[in-house]
């Protein structure tokens, strides 16, 4: 199961009255979802919860903003066509920066969560302009998040309450997805959140789950320092730093960086359709990023995601009812 296949499970209980799908065994016609940036299996395991995870998959690419899509329409990411930070404008011919495009602007995704009776708290991050069409709360501490989730579910006056919660993605980011100050803001939020939906699960069914895991980061190549890539390449790379994705010919360059190369009809297959499909995808090593863009410099990542290690890839799927 992926996070795909759970994005369809929720649109066939809030549109479909549970007809086509029975995999979760959702019970209760309400449905609240928690989504814990960053809590990959490796950090849910070790922490005591009121009851077990199961083991589930992100989608690849595996970062928020692909997520975020899949989630608010059910689609596969090459079906949306959100494959990243960086998305390729083909009308224009040139690569646009997403986090800054929705910092100025929101984008219209053909969301099915129009005409249904959702609420989303959300804190203030880019991602929350795919929502401009939907009701959304803000909230701006942790707590105030928690304040306004209980709240919600207390008033039971919508059928789909969603509450998105960046904290342990910004900490492993900066230190790292094994570091204690990682560790314990993923305790903290998901012991919480376990106390919260212990005590509505009657009246909500409650899943809590992730959008992707991290990986340990050692190593940062930087393009724009390789002079033979620099020559070579047509056209710069697009997505993220660990799903690197080029169009037209393929800067052999990078081969020595020892990348996963994709090509062909593997990379439609890998992203589950062709809307901004790339011609090669290239996956750094498990413990590297590697960089393109000026504003990728400004930050120094210990952990980071995007990829397809266990790491990435494996996520905690919890369900209260
Ligand atoms: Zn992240």
């Amino acid at each position: 199961m992926n996070l795909y296949d759970i994005s369809r499970e929720i649109k066939s209980v809030l549109k479909e009255d549970k007809k086509d799908l029975d995999s979760l065994g959702i019970k209760n016609d309400k449905l609240a979802f928690v989504l814990v940036d960053g809590l990959g299996w490796n950090l849910a395991k070790d922490i005591r919860t009121s009851v077990n995870p199961i083991q589930v998959n992100s989608i690849f690419p595996s970062i928020t903003v692909t997520v975020f899509a899949t989630l608010l329409t059910a689609k596969k990411p090459g079906e949306h066509g959100i494959l990243g930070w960086r998305i390729i404008n083909k009308e224009n011919g040139s690569i646009e920066n997403l986090m800054q495009k929705l910092k100025n602007e929101s984008i219209e995704l053909d969301t099915y969560f129009q005409n249904t009776s959702s609420l989303f708290i959300m804190p203030d991050v880019a991602t929350k302009s795919m929502m401009s069409r939907l009701k959304v709360i803000p909230y701006f501490t942790f707590w105030d998040g928690l304040y306004k989730f209980k709240t919600a579910l207390e008033m039971q006056s919508n059928d789909f309450i969603f509450f998105y919660i960046p904290y342990v993605d910004a900490a492993s980011h900066l230190y790292g997805p094994y570091h204690e100050v990682t560790l314990s803001t993923a305790r903290d939020v998901v012991q919480k959140i376990d106390c919260i939906s212990t005590y509505f699960k009657e009246k909500y069914s409650i899943l809590v789950t992730a959008d992707h895991g991290h990986t340990q980061i050692s190593n940062i190549v930087d393009l724009k320092k390789d002079k033979d890539f620099m020559e070579e390449m047509d056209f710069p790379p697009y997505g993220d730093h660990r799903s690197l994705m080029f169009k037209g010919r393929f800067p052999k360059s990078l081969l020595k960086y020892g990348a996963n190369v994709i090509e062909g009809g593997k990379v439609e297959e890998m992203i589950g359709g062709s809307k901004n499909k790339p011609d090669y995808l290239v996956i750094p090593k498990d413990d590297s990023i590697i960089i393109y863009w000026d504003d990728d410099r400004k930050h120094e990542f210990r952990g980071s995601h995007g990829g397809l290690t266990q790491d990435e890839m494996k996520i905690p799927l919890y369900l209260y009812q």
